[in-house]
């Protein structure tokens, strides 16, 4: 070996390793896995735990996507690598805000970005349902119901059973091990309250077989739920008129696949005069499921089990739930300035509405918050970010939180750049856990 090459492979075992971060992470859903993921790529030899409340990791792609929506779920894959390779460390079953504050997250890492999601179902807040309104507050990316506080009187009346969220019941799909399916019951005529892109998802998995949901790994006790109605009539309900229905075309291009469905709407809901060029797309396809599944109906007429329907609602809004104990009318008023109104008959009411932080959430966004504080760039305080759902409001798909971790990440390596704060904090260790604290 040369002589110069001895020497400075001595040296560097003598000096000291440079001090890397020491990166804490609340939530591995993808705004979480995401930001680990580029963060590991500027600093390749920082401390990077991912804590989460849960022992499996990957939030919403493992418990809200759909089933069936394998490629979504392949995503997984990817974070995989990061646990596997990338030396990132899980920490499961450690809900911060209970098992561990974030200030004794901030004592020990030099760095705490919170991912902890979105995932309180927005409540109708009509007579009949659980919950009250959720007010409309500013968050980071405008106006939504996102990160807001409940507040506001309490409705009158008893909450009707027979009333679900999608939150609840996408985790009771995917397995999520807080729920569990034992007082669903959706009976035969069921009614969707949104249409966004979630909504159909239930849409969809309400019309599969035991057998299909079985095969994506539905559990038993889910698969019954749905079969014992069995689901004969779904109406799918929305405020808004078709052009601005929240679903990407591809998500309504999907349930023509579906066999022995009968797909409906009333023909003048169907055409808005101020319907923009780019929500053309959006009618076609509708108009083409309309027409194809029809078809597909009048064809399989002769079929047992073709007479199952969905009806598409559009313009009207939710003014109350009846019923004597479990919820037996879903009560509409038209949203554009007319004075029309609906009676649906159902057996049960599906809400698609959307999520929020709830008040008593463990670890709440707000409580971190100063007047040092930047949303925008998901700065809570020196050395503390958010990122994802919590930043932005529940709104957006798995790329959307690619680019924002993206962006925080660079934010982080900014404030590192700029000094403002060093490496040199113990890290993992510093938390002095027993084996069984986490
Ligand atoms: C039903 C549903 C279906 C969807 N389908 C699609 C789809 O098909 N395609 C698509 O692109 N997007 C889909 N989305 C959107 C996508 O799931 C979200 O954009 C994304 O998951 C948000 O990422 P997040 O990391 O901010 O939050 P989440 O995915 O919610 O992750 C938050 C994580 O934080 C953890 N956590 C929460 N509180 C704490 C705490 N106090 N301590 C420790 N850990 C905590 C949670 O357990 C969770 O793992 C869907 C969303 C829903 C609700």
């Amino acid at each position: 070996m040369h002589r110069s090459e001895v020497s400075t492979a001595t040296e560097a075992a003598t000096m000291p390793a440079p001090a890397a971060h020491s990166i804490a992470i609340v939530g591995s859903g993808p705004a979480g896995c995401y930001v680990a993921h580029f963060l590991r790529k500027r600093w390749p030899t920082a401390e990077i735990v991912i804590f989460d409340r849960l022992g499996l990791p990957y939030g919403l792609v493992r418990y809200g996507v759909a089933p069936d929506h394998t490629g979504t779920k392949a995503v997984a894959r990817q974070f995989d690598r990061l646990f596997e390779q990338g030396g990132v460390r899980f920490v499961g079953g450690t809900e911060i805000g209970r098992h561990l504050t974030v200030d004794q997250l901030r004592e020990a890492f030099d760095v705490v970005v919170l991912a902890t999601g979105l995932s309180a179902d927005r409540p109708l807040g009509i007579p009949g349902a659980t919950g009250r309104p959720v007010p409309v507050v500013t968050t980071s990316t405008g106006t939504q119901p996102a990160g807001a506080t409940v507040h506001g009187a309490a409705l009158s009346g008893a909450a009707l059973s027979g009333v679900y969220g999608s939150g609840r019941l996408t985790r009771l799909i995917n397995g999520h091990p807080d729920e569990n399916a034992e007082g669903v019951v959706f009976g035969s005529r069921v009614a969707i309250v949104g249409q966004g892109n979630v909504a159909i998802d239930l849409l969809r998995l309400l019309l599969m077989s035991p057998d299909e949901l079985r095969g994506h790994g539905v559990a038993d006790e889910v698969v019954n739920a749905i079969a014992a109605g069995p689901v004969r009539h779904i109406d799918i309900v929305g405020r808004s008129s078709l052009s601005r229905a929240k679903f990407d075309p591809a998500m309504i291009s999907e349930l023509a696949k579906i066999p022995n469905v009968r797909f409906l709407a009333d023909h003048g809901e169907l055409h808005d005069a101020d319907a923009e060029p780019r929500d053309l797309a959006k009618r076609d396809v509708l108009l083409r499921l309309l027409a194809t599944a029809s078809h597909d109906a009048d064809r399989t007429d002769a079929n047992p089990g073709s007479d199952r329907t969905v009806r598409f609602h559009f313009g009207w809004v939710p003014e109350r739930l009846e019923g004597a104990g479990s919820v037996d009318t879903l009560s509409l008023r038209g949203s554009v300035g007319s004075d029309s109104s609906l009676k649906l008959a159902v057996d049960s009411v599906l809400t698609a509405i959307g999520f929020f932080e709830a008040a008593d959430a463990p670890l709440r966004r707000q409580s971190h918050e100063s007047p040092d504080s930047d949303l925008e760039i998901g700065r809570l305080g020196p050395g503390l970010y958010c990122v994802g759902w919590l930043r932005r409001g529940p709104q957006g798909t798995i790329p959307a939180n690619r680019t924002d971790a993206k962006m925080v990440a660079d934010v982080i390596a900014a404030a590192a750049d700029a000094g403002e704060f060093f490496p040199g904090k113990p890290g993992f260790a510093g938390l002095n856990l027993l084996p069984s604290d986490h």
